[in-house]
């Protein structure tokens, strides 16, 4: 590990986690090469946290471009936070995680191991050829499985050194306790990845994890604007707030730096994604600005909880 610490943190299991981290998402709108692209840029801007998960169907694109980067000296392996996701497959849960470890394998990524391994969902879906299984009504067809067992999966893969840190994502307070509460429980979760921003502030949740030493991890920081499939209609649009604008109108910055700010500064590690160069660029400057405590008052006045995914 050799992340900037001041830029970075410590995670209950003794490891570091850069603050900002670059989404990947979207992988059924954009063409790989932009993706590959997209990381390429990115490190070179400089973030060294890569969100990522076996669902954007764009993991190997997102490796490639790291690979490039270890290849031509941008970055050595150790320099790159790389997190990726696990679906929870129902009764194929562990067969699924087992395969995937095979794939991980150092000979053919190159990689040698994840930094982050995170359960995708507290929900656990039919196993099938599709990534989601679907009814003749078309809903998703859940399955059932314990989640301490996709949990208990997900221990033997740190303990096999093939994940640095192990965490979950979308959990609850309820779902979090479950895992917290297990009997034999080896591992904690370093965090929670959950949608967050100021219109879904998640404050209680986000006390709750700071009481257990898990970091919250905030995706669509931005309202998202993601995959029409997933993405609620006639929500009011982030970026286009009015107090959020006139904050960031005083700061001489954009509304999107306060957003992606107001996290960093709440102990939450943000995640942003664009593959638009300029974009990319501007929402990594966001450490050398303050929002004052009145500033992250009227913020978090802003909550509705309103939810874009
Ligand atoms: P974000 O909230 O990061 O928003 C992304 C959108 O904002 C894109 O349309 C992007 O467009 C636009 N955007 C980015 N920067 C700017 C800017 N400076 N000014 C104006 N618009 C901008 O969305 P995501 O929902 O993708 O969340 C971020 C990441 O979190 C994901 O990519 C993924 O890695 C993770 N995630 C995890 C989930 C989970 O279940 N664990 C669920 C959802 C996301 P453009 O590309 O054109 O710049």
């Amino acid at each position: 590990m050799s992340f900037n610490r001041l830029l970075s943190v410590k995670l209950n299991d003794g490891n570091f986690m850069p603050i900002l981290g670059f989404g990947t998402s979207a992988a059924r709108k954009v063409a790989m090469s932009n993706v590959e692209e997209a990381v390429q840029v990115a490190t070179d801007v400089g973030y060294r946290h890569i969100d990522s998960a076996y669902s954007y169907l764009n993991e190997e694109a997102i490796r490639q471009a790291i690979r490039k980067k270890i290849a031509n000296g941008t970055v050595k392996r150790k320099d790159i936070f790389y997190t990726t996701k696990v679906l929870c497959m129902g009764t194929s849960s562990h067969t699924e995680l087992v395969q995937r470890g095979l794939e991980m394998s150092p000979k053919k990524l190159q990689l040698s191991y994840m930094d982050l391994y995170l359960s995708h969902f507290p929900v656990p879906l039919q196993p099938g050829e599709e990534l989601l299984l679907m009814d003749a009504q078309g809903k998703i067809m859940f399955d059932t499985v314990d989640l301490c067992s996709t949990w208990e999966a997900l221990e033997k893969y740190k303990d096999a050194g093939l994940a640095k840190s192990i965490g979950v994502s979308n959990f609850n307070r309820r779902q979090l306790e479950m895992i917290l509460n297990k009997p034999g429980l080896e591992h904690k979760p370093v965090c929670n990845q959950v949608e967050c921003h100021p219109y879904l502030n998640q404050s209680k949740l986000l006390e709750y994890c700071k009481s257990k030493d898990v970091v919250m991890t905030a995706y669509s920081a931005l309202g998202s604007d993601s995959d029409k499939d997933w993405v609620k209609k006639g929500n009011p649009v982030l970026q286009e707030d009015p107090i959020l604008n006139a904050i960031a109108e005083k700061h001489r910055r954009t509304p999107t730096q306060v957003a992606l700010r107001y996290q960093l500064q709440r102990g939450v590690v943000v995640l942003v994604r664009s593959f638009n160069e300029k974009r990319i660029k501007e929402n990594f400057q966001v450490s050398d600005f303050q929002l004052t405590p009145a500033d992250m008052k009227t913020i978090d006045g802003l909550n509705k909880n309103i939810r874009y995914l």
